[in-house]
């Protein structure tokens, strides 16, 4: 399922862990404990992203 914009964020509970896992709908996947923290890192896209997935 894609938004309107096409952007796709997911941010899940690693289980057992106070840790949040987010994956940017660019590819790139962060770690967080804290909620804004998550949300600024997505908003702050491409900034200090890293795609997985690109060999060079
Ligand atoms: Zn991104």
């Amino acid at each position: 399922m894609t938004s309107r914009t096409g952007e796709i964020y997911r941010v899940d509970w690693l289980p057992g862990t106070d840790v949040l896992h987010g994956t940017c709908h660019c590819g790139a996947e962060h770690t967080a404990q804290d909620p804004i923290e998550m949300w600024e890192w997505m908003l702050a896209h491409p900034d200090g992203h890293a795609p997985r997935g690109n060999g060079s």
